[in-house]
């Protein structure tokens, strides 16, 4: 994942495992409290772990970074808390990948970072997974077209987030909505039919202007990405009320319940932390959900392998032992030695446990010519090599 980050010139951050408590309530409410682990430290201060980066990657900006030249790509790695019903792909402590791009709203930059997120869980490996692509600007003005008050989309949107339609139904006839009206809204939540979407925003400049401009860069996905495989979704609603505009999910559907991936999209923060407004995208990755869903579709990871085990035949050849991994190490090649000075025997066994290629046997008799026994541990040959040449050995086993 580091490296595909880099590859789209995104540099590395790491901000504190703790924060102000005031930086997720005034990003997300007091009622954020409730899920995330909030403390007070010994001077009284009100600090929480943080559930998420953004809000900290952000706080980071406005107080460091906003002289820099833009756009800025950003990417971490690290844990999370959340206070949550633990369960499978649902952890109290978890890591996230993720990245935020700083200064740029263009829909060539929203196309990359979708993009981005696809690549980084293809080239892990997975081979199964869903874009799902949506719009809050276009969300919203429906709203607005359909006379929705503050209160009754409050009551509408986790309706919506859990994709609940009937009760969506529900809901907007209570408002007074005609069941026509009703009837076409949740249609048009479920569509991804591009001619569907256009009919119904039809009208409506702001909402005409967001799809036109969502088309297009759907279009720089498939046709530079070569990314095809996603779907307007107009009902992901992210559950969080400073995203605007675009928002993303990628998904594992061999995952069940917990199958979210990845969520992302633009939102507006810099100005709540007292910063120069500025378009700022991102998105995060469940690393652990991506490696459960690696599992679940039965990815072989690769073994981690030693290069050399160094094992010395008594006790007056460990410092020559020492001396020989040594040179190794400086030459890049991975090297572990017996440290339990225990016999010959035994700690071939340790090194078998260890799946390492190489077993280096220092002994009094080898050095005499300046020579160790090199054992091959896959095929159990052995061979005596000249200290000079075993570091070329090594590396060509
Ligand atoms: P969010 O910040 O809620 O958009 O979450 C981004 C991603 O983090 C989700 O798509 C999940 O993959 C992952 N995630 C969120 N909460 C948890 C959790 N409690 N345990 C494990 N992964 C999580």
């Amino acid at each position: 994942m580091r490296s595909t980050f880099t590859s789209f010139g995104y540099r590395e951050i790491q901000t504190p495992m703790f924060e102000n408590l005031e930086l997720f309530t005034a990003k997300s409410g007091e009622g954020i409290i409730e899920e995330i682990y909030a403390f007070k430290d010994k001077g009284g201060r009100d600090l929480a772990l943080r559930p998420e980066l953004t809000a900290p990657v952000m706080r980071f900006y406005v107080e460091k970074l906003q002289m820099e030249p833009k756009p800025l790509k950003l990417f971490y790695f690290g844990s999370c808390f959340r206070y949550d019903r633990p369960q499978k792909g649902r952890y109290r402590e978890f890591q996230q990948a993720g990245c935020e791009l700083i200064g740029t709203n263009t829909t060539e930059a929203y196309a990359e970072l979708i993009a981005l997120a696809y690549l980084l869980l293809k080239n892990i490996g997975l081979t199964n997974i869903n874009v799902n692509i949506g719009n809050l600007t276009i969300l919203s003005a429906v709203f607005d077209r359909l006379g929705l008050s503050k209160d009754q989309r409050k009551h509408l949107i986790p309706l919506i987030d859990k994709s609940l339609f009937d009760d969506v139904q529900t809901v907007l006839s209570e408002c007074g909505l005609e069941p026509k009206k009703a009837q076409d809204f949740v249609t048009f939540l479920q569509t991804s039919d591009k001619e569907k979407i256009k009919k119904f925003v039809k009208g409506d400049p702001v909402a005409e202007n967001e799809f036109t401009n969502l088309e297009k860069m759907l279009d720089l996905l498939g046709s530079s990405f070569q990314i095809k495989n996603y779907q307007i979704k107009l009902s992901i609603v992210r559950g969080l009320d400073y995203y605007k505009g675009l928002v993303f999910e990628i998904e594992a559907p061999i995952l069940g319940a917990e199958k979210q991936l990845c969520g992302g999209g633009a939102y507006e923060l810099v100005p709540l932390f007292g910063g120069t407004d500025v378009p700022t995208v991102g998105f995060a990755i469940g690393f652990d959900r991506a490696i459960l869903a690696l599992e679940t579709e039965k990815f072989s990871f690769p073994k981690k392998q030693l290069d050399a085990f160094v094992i010395p035949v008594n006790e007056e050849m460990i410092q020559k032992s020492l001396q020989l991994a040594q040179i190794l190490r400086q030459n890049n090649v991975t090297v572990d030695v017996d440290l339990l000075r225990r016999g010959v025997g035994k700690a071939l066994k340790y090194a078998n446990t260890l799946n390492v290629k190489t077993v280096l046997l220092v002994g009094p008799k080898e050095l005499e010519t300046d020579s160790v026994t090199l054992r091959d541990m896959k095929t159990g040959n052995q061979e005596l090599v000249k200290i000079s040449d075993v570091l070329s050995k090594v590396k060509n086993m």
